[in-house]
């Protein structure tokens, strides 16, 4: 979502009130100051493709294995073995 200010301390006036998970950026453009709104809480596991998170939700979502999809990828440990092996075979 972006809006249009015709000043800049409005358009952060607006970002400094905005409430929930949401975060602006004011950029300018052709005399005026566009706040482009980005609303956090609806973040998309990347893994199961789920909605509606927020950044903490998210984390919960997958920290604490309630994400099916992400329980089927590799651990930090079989990756980095995985990578050493194709890095040794390059050489
Ligand atoms: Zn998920």
């Amino acid at each position: 979502m972006s809006l249009t200010f015709y000043s800049k301390k409005e358009a952060e006036e607006h970002i400094k009130n905005l409430e929930g998970n949401k975060t602006g950026i004011i950029s300018f453009l052709n005399g005026k100051y566009i706040v482009e709104i980005t609303d956090h809480s609806d973040i998309i596991c990347p893994f199961c493709g789920e909605k509606g998170f927020d950044k903490i939700g998210l984390k919960d979502h997958i920290r604490n294995n309630r994400c099916a999809k992400f329980e089927d990828i590799l651990t930090i440990e079989e990756e980095s073995k995985l990578r050493k092996i194709k890095w040794n075979n390059k050489e």
